[in-house]
């Protein structure tokens, strides 16, 4: 079949939540996407910041299919080594205390959320605290998630949301402040601003919050399911920073495409919070998905990932400068290491779709914001590459 043909089939089969690109992706060859037709593309979305890796890393796929022929799935009822690895590797980067494993960003979100209402709960027994969530935030698309959002069009149709939810703009400390109360438990944000248009955290705004926290005895709540593993050139963005969370989300890069996800909390929130009944879920931390952490960690040690993605990063920034300099339509460039975006003061829709037929594979986050966030193993080579054809594609614009 032809890949309109099998455009128009999936309109007819796949519920239509996501208005796609019109190509039907086959396979992956390093930092390349080929389609049906054989048509290569340069991937700067990396399935929205998730294949750190790339497509060809023989030792993450041999991992992954070593542990399908050993066992996929047992279930939370046992232990099993891959998840002790897997957690043991999360911890040693963070300095964090516990892990539970989720499948998905969102789930990470629901469960964080979980962990810091209980907690809350187990020090006064009242069950009306709130959380601080930032606007402009993106936590994921379920109902705890969403909740938390900073994005009212997203949530209009689907109130009510949980309570008791209170929303602040990131970087200004005094309207955190404005919506503190003797009953806020919890203060989330993503260090990193990703789908609302790369937005990094201020140092100064960070410290404030965690000495806020610190103060009260609020939870602060990090979400590194964009921002972390690597991707801003430390292994979580807040070890920039020097602010530590409570709790901190991970997913995307941490399994690198097989579906998975964890809440991380240090030793307090471990011994005042979740106990055995309060959360759980079927395949969270499986062999299998675990497995793919656990490969995850290894590669980047080997390859020495952080390393490349401050460099190449650095390179990146400088090269999106000179464009933001060269085009008047560019108002703003943003971010830190391989998790960058470019502001213009036109929707970037049509600039996406020039870049996909000239063989570049570029995302939004927001309708006028072009948000690189390619495989962290690119080269300067790769990046020189990207750069010619978007510039061929402004030039049309
Ligand atoms: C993608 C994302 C999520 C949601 O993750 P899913 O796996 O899609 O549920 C949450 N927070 C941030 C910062 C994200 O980028």
């Amino acid at each position: 079949m032809k890949m309109n043909e099998y455009i128009d089939e999936a309109e007819q089969v796949l519920l239509h939540t996501y208005n796609r690109y019109q190509i039907v992706l086959d396979h992956g060859e390093g930092v390349h996407l080929y389609d049906i037709e054989g048509k290569s593309y340069l991937d700067f979305c990396a399935g929205i910041a998730v294949f750190a890796l790339g497509y060809s890393n023989d030792n993450y796929k041999n991992a992954v299919k070593n542990q399908i022929d050993k066992v996929i799935h047992t279930s939370n009822y046992y232990y099993n080594v891959p998840a002790i690895e897997a957690a043991k590797a999360i911890l040693g980067s963070s300095g964090l205390d516990r892990v539970f494993f989720t499948n998905s960003g969102a789930e990470a979100i629901e469960g964080a959320v979980k962990a810091a209402r209980k907690y809350a709960y187990l020090k006064d027994q009242t069950t009306d605290h709130e959380i601080i969530a930032m606007e402009h935030s993106f936590h994921g698309r379920t109902m705890g998630a969403l909740s938390v959002t900073g994005n009212p069009a997203y949530r209009e149709a689907f109130k009510p949301m949980i309570g008791n939810i209170r929303f602040a703009t990131m970087n200004d400390i005094d309207s955190v402040k404005a919506q503190l109360s003797d009953k806020t438990c919890a203060i989330i944000l993503e260090t990193v601003q990703g789908e609302g248009g790369i937005y990094p955290a201020e140092e100064a705004f960070l410290k404030e919050i965690r000495a806020i926290c610190d103060e009260k005895d609020i939870l602060l709540i990090l979400d590194e399911i964009q921002c972390g593993m690597g991707r801003t050139g430390s292994m979580f963005a807040w070890l920039r920073y020097g602010v530590k969370p409570d709790i901190m989300t991970l997913a995307k890069g941490l399994t690198c495409g097989i579906p998975g996800g964890a809440f991380v909390v240090n030793k307090k929130v471990a011994d005042n919070s979740l106990k055995a009944g309060d959360h759980g879920t079927t395949y969270g931390g499986n062999p299998l998905s675990a497995s793919a952490t656990v490969a995850v960690f290894k590669e980047y040690e080997r390859l020495n990932i952080i390393e490349n993605v401050k460099t190449v990063g650095d390179y990146l920034y400088k090269k999106l400068d000179e464009l933001a300099d060269k085009y008047d339509i560019i108002k703003a460039h943003r971010g830190i290491g391989l998790m960058q975006g470019l502001e213009f003061s036109v929707p970037v829709a049509d600039i996406i779709k020039n870049c996909i037929e000239s063989g570049l594979i570029l995302i939004n986050a927001g309708s006028s914001i072009l948000r690189f966030v390619p495989p962290l193993i690119i080269t300067k080579d790769d990046v020189d590459e990207m750069i010619g054809i978007l510039t061929g594609c402004l030039d049309k614009q």
